[in-house]
């Protein structure tokens, strides 16, 4: 933290609150997520602007979730049937961003809920459809998500954010407007205007295969850092991270079937 006071916070308001609390004080807040978070700090900043908080700004690093599922279907070495499409994401976006999957791509797409039966009656619905040689977006997780989804933040993100002409993603590179700044007229509450905010880079690892694995180019065990270096406890890439990754689910719950495929592949 070189000296800065870093604390962890369960919601962009309560990173207002703190600038509210310490008004001698500068806060920032780093903001990541896709449109699933992007919401509450949008509606952050606009109380910061209506209680005019003026020592409070936000880091926008918030993504979203359309351009990197076009850079990945765009891959020539793409290797994927389908997409169970992001339950929290779709709540706010709805339904309609994936139609171009099926329209241009011919992929069908299923949004899942988070439980385990929420996953396999997704997967059996992609399963269904690729079987019949359908292919459209159809929606699993009804319980949460419409067709249009959440109109009311996506209005609030449309009068926060605009698109950056590009960012950079870890395992797929630079993608064109795959990301949200904010606008103009919120430059009060803009951390890259206020400061100076160096473009540091971050290079992936070179072992780091995340890219073959988000293109189903690869298997997570076939990364040849998968189990040994790269672990939940000594993430290398993305895919392990979170518990959500594909490399964190397969090192938790498919070393089995990695075990059988090998041997499996071995005798044959
Ligand atoms: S998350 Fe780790 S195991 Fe998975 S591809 Fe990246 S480096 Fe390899």
């Amino acid at each position: 933290a070189r000296g800065a006071d870093v604390r962890f916070v369960y919601s962009p308001l309560d990173a207002l609150r703190v600038a509210v609390e310490n008004p001698a004080r500068e806060v920032v807040f780093f903001a990541v997520g896709f449109e699933t978070t992007a919401p509450s700090t949008a509606v952050t900043v606009l109380r910061a602007r209506a209680e005019a908080v003026s020592n409070f700004t936000v880091f926008s690093n918030h993504v979203t979730i359309v351009p990197p599922m076009k850079a990945i279907l765009d891959s020539p070495d793409l290797r994927l049937d389908g997409f169970l499409g992001p339950g929290h994401v779709s709540t706010v976006v709805g339904q309609r961003p994936y139609r171009f999957v099926p329209e241009i791509y011919r992929k069908p797409v299923v949004t899942a809920g988070f439980e385990p039966l929420d996953i396999l009656q997704a997967i059996e619905m992609l399963l269904l459809q690729i079987r019949e040689g359908r292919c459209c977006v159809e929606n699993q997780y009804t319980r949460c998500v419409r067709e249009e989804g959440n109109p009311r933040a996506l209005e609030i993100l449309a009068e926060v954010f605009e698109l950056r002409p590009h960012f950079e993603w870890r395992g797929l590179g630079f993608i064109s407007e795959s990301a949200l700044k904010l606008r103009g007229e919120l430059a009060h509450f803009d951390a890259e205007l206020r400061y100076s905010v160096p473009g540091v880079r971050v290079a992936d690892p070179k072992a780091c295969q995340c890219g073959e694995v988000l293109k189903g180019a690869i298997k997570p065990w076939e990364c040849k850092v998968f189990g040994t270096a790269c672990t939940p406890e000594t993430p290398i890439g993305t895919c392990m991270v979170s518990s959500e990754g594909a490399c964190a689910a397969y090192y938790n719950f498919g070393r089995l079937h990695r075990d059988v495929a090998v041997s499996m592949g071995a005798t044959n």
